[in-house]
């Protein structure tokens, strides 16, 4: 037990009755994205749990197959939901996750450690990256790469063939880039009305900029004032991949530089509200004073949906009626606990505008798309037999809109209603409000 913790000690010990909280009922195995897809324990987070427990009490050695339990999690966090005993699995499969980055193959932690480290939390290289990626659509490299490995398909292709492909996969689940070059923001002044700071993200900010900037005319319209304090990646996939030093210090800046205000910190993706409402998680009391830092910091976390559901005014023109679909992302249901909010507000919006807007339910609304970080990148096949399920439920619901809160759901969800050919379009929750806005006005 004793050698698996103890390597990552940066990291709260994880107490003996958190995994001993299992009872092995099952009940989260229908919950479970992973499990469903093949009806393997090892894929179950029952058998995960039990996998985890054995390995940190040395009952259980490093395997091939113990890494691919551990990293075929999504952590979408459905089973918590699911679980009846209050079995808080994330913190068991953080964990498991940091421990395993000790068997990881140099190259890829190399790789992933100057991602999660330097590209991320660094705006102008992050810049760079997507200008990349725009002039990677506009070639169609895509195309190309597939061509390739159909030309070489007898040959026995070397090993960093493999790498390169998976960049043909990434155009897969990437937007369309052209129109979103510009990053601005108009801070407001604080003068006495409600205040906000706002957090922007990295991936949300360079794919979703006009996203951001909905929140933003929102807050304005709500009567809100912002300010937009500096700030660096949240620090989620940093601690998905278990690199846990570079999550930490991700949050220190975090809270170093929200430090300087008291006021409520409003997140437009639910994957960064979630990350930094745990940021309280990732220290305790050994670390001294920023585990009370960290917990005020949390403590301050607002998902904008919370803002948005005590919206009263929602009544809107339009020109014809839309059946809009909640697609609720896993950060927001199951990390954050947020499952009634954005229902209360699609229901307040068909309520004032009947002859506009219909709300339909959309079956297993909270069941994970396939997202999960850059899962889709890692394990594609998987993401896509997981998306192809949810396709089939908006295919199902006959919508004209799939409304969704996090920055990976909605290119998960595009890459899904393409490749699925399914004639819906999907939309973050402040675009729809911010669009029903501006048609109402014009
Ligand atoms: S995690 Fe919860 S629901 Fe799943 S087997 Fe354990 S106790 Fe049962
Ligand atoms: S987090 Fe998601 S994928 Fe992982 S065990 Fe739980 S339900 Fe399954």
């Amino acid at each position: 037990m004793d050698k698996i913790i103890n390597t990552n000690k940066l990291f709260p010990d994880l107490k003996p009755e958190v995994l001993d909280s299992c009872i092995h009922c099952g009940l989260c195995l229908p919950a479970c994205p992973t499990y469903l897809s093949d009806l393997n324990e090892n894929h179950s987070p029952r058998g995960r749990i039990h996998l985890i427990k054995a390995w940190f009490e040395n009952r259980l050695e490093y395997s091939d197959k113990l890494a691919d339990s551990l990293d075929t999690c999504l952590m979408c966090l459905g089973c918590e939901t699911a679980c009846p005993s209050g079995v808080h699995y994330e913190e068991i499969i953080n964990n498991g996750k940091i421990a395993l980055t000790n068997y990881k193959s140099p190259f890829l932690r190399i790789f992933s450690r100057l991602v999660f480290k330097n590209i991320l939390p660094n705006y102008f290289i992050l810049k760079l990256n997507y200008y990349f990626l725009w002039i990677w659509q506009f070639i169609k490299g895509k195309e190309f790469i597939d061509l390739m490995l159909k030309f070489f398909q007898p040959v026995n292709l070397p090993g960093i063939v493999k790498p390169i492909a998976k960049l043909a996969q990434l155009q897969m689940f990437l937007p369309p880039i052209a129109n979103n070059l510009v990053f601005q923001f108009k801070p407001s002044s604080i003068n006495g009305k409600k205040s906000l700071n706002f957090f922007h993200g990295c991936v949300m900010e360079l794919f979703f900029h006009d996203i951001n900037q909905s929140t933003l005319n929102i807050l304005t319209n709500n009567d809100f004032d912002y300010l937009i304090p500096q700030q660096t990646c949240c620090g989620a996939l940093a601690l998905h991949a278990g690199e846990i030093d570079i999550a930490k210090d991700l949050a220190m800046r975090n809270i170093a530089y929200f430090g300087l205000t008291v006021n409520p910190i409003v997140v437009s993706g639910s994957g960064c509200a979630a990350m930094l409402k745990h940021y309280d998680q990732l220290f305790d009391e050994s670390d001294g004073e920023i585990f009370n830092q960290a917990k005020e910091f949390s403590n301050r976390v607002v998902d904008i949906t919370q803002i948005i559901a005590q919206i009263d005014q929602c009544k809107f023109k339009l020109k014809q009626k839309i059946r809009i679909g909640y697609h609720a992302a896993c950060h927001l249901a199951h990390a954050q606990k947020i499952h009634q909010e954005p229902i209360d507000f699609f229901e307040k919006l068909q309520a004032q505008n009947p002859d506009f807007i219909e709300f339909v339910a959309i079956q297993d609304a909270e069941f994970c798309c396939g997202s999960a970080g850059i899962y889709n990148l890692l394990h594609t096949d998987s993401s896509l037999a997981i998306l192809e399920r949810k396709m089939q439920f908006i295919r199902d619901a006959n919508l004209d809109l799939v409304v969704t809160s996090n920055p990976g759901c909605l290119l998960q969800l595009q890459a899904g209603l393409t490749l699925f050919n399914v004639d819906v379009k999907v939309v973050h929750i402040c675009e729809l409000l911010d669009t029903l806005i501006n048609q109402s006005n014009n």
